[in-house]
């Protein structure tokens, strides 16, 4: 059969071959499909491809090659602060070195944390002192009973960000008392504890004993425009998605973490009701969360290194009818769906 004009030929072979065209089309558009496919997921999905596309490939680090986290961070403090009216810093920050030395056999005390950060203001606040931050993110920290894992994060986190040349702010969201641990809510706080403080564009929630390995994973949420408003996440992210919301991931090279270990604690058990509330989050994230959110704030503190806001957030969620869990591991979603 000869193809109609205007129908697609695969290949430059004259018309009229019939069957065996047809054949070498359909293997030349599985073989196209299946090489398109592996790309997608080589490059971890569109936008990253056309990142890739876009900037070139990234550098392939070396993670056995590491710098002290300190590194570049004289540099920045030698700097007078600017008075008059700033520039924007580059759009890629200059002080940026890669993978980083990370450990945790010897927990530096407040003190010293201080001391190596000088221009960090009361509240864990900090802007560059010699041009206008293109970014200005907070990063949210829950946390009860993780002193030693918060004091190792202040250590790593405040040099991380400042050679990123970010306008940032850290809050630690304290759950008072000794009811179940409820990590979701405690960023539902967070968040709008933060916001009261300054229109943030971009939220960082982040475990208290996760560090970032590599100080190129820019903690932004959209790298181009300064006053894009969306958030990332680390680790939770089914609210935003199902809101239609942007949620970056950074390429999976340099978006390293290390984890500090630690036992589970008291108070912070596996729920085993979790993935019924996951799944019961589908038809109740609406009504659920932000906008439902009650608690009491006990404490509310500039600390040199961080602003603390202690919460009294009230028992753990129980539905109507059921009998109370004896535990609960918490998670934006499936506290949310919880009735929190
Ligand atoms: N967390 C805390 N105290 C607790 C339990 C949890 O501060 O008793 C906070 C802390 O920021 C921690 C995060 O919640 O990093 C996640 O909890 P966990 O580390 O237990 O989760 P997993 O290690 O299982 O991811
Ligand atoms: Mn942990």
């Amino acid at each position: 059969m000869l193809p109609t004009p205007g129908t697609m030929r695969c290949l430059s072979l004259p018309s009229g071959w019939g069957f065996p065209l047809d054949r070498q089309c359909t293997f030349g558009l599985l073989l196209a499909s299946q090489l398109l496919f592996l790309l997608y997921y080589t490059f971890g999905g569109i936008r990253s491809m056309a990142l890739q596309l876009w900037h070139g490939p990234q550098p392939a680090w070396d993670y056995s090659k590491t710098q002290d986290v300190y590194t570049n961070l004289s540099l920045i403090q030698l700097l007078v602060p600017g008075t008059h009216h700033l520039a924007y810093c580059p759009q890629k920050p200059p002080y940026l070195v890669g993978p980083l030395a990370i450990a945790f056999n010897r927990t530096p005390s407040l003190d010293e944390i201080r001391d190596r950060n000088r221009l960090v203001m009361p509240g864990g606040f900090y802007m560059p002192p010699n041009c206008q931050a293109r970014h200005r993110t907070a990063v949210i920290v829950p946390h009860r009973n993780r002193e030693p894992h918060l004091r190792h994060f202040l250590y790593y986190i405040h040099p991380f960000l400042q050679r990123q040349q970010l306008q940032y702010g850290l809050y630690i969201i304290h759950q008072a008392g000794n009811e179940t641990f409820n990590r979701a809510k405690l960023l539902n706080v967070g968040v709008k504890e933060a916001m009261k403080d300054e229109d943030w564009d971009c939220l960082y929630l982040h475990d208290v004993d996760l560090i970032p390995e590599n100080d190129h994973n820019i903690y932004t949420c959209d790298r181009s425009h300064p006053k894009h408003v969306s958030i990332a996440m680390n680790k939770f992210g089914y609210q935003l998605q199902l809101a239609g919301m942007t949620i970056s991931r950074p390429p999976l090279s340099v978006g390293r973490y290390k984890m500090i270990k630690h036992n589970s604690d008291r108070g912070n058990e596996q729920n085993p009701r979790r993935f019924d509330l996951l799944l019961r989050t589908r038809r109740s994230w609406t009504q659920d969360g932000m906008n439902s959110l009650v608690y009491t704030t006990l404490a509310h503190q500039r600390h040199p290194l961080f602003t603390n806001v202690t919460v009294d957030i009230g028992p753990a969620p129980r539905r109507p009818g059921t009998p109370l869990p004896k535990t609960h591991k918490g998670s934006l979603v499936s506290l949310r769906a919880a009735g929190v």
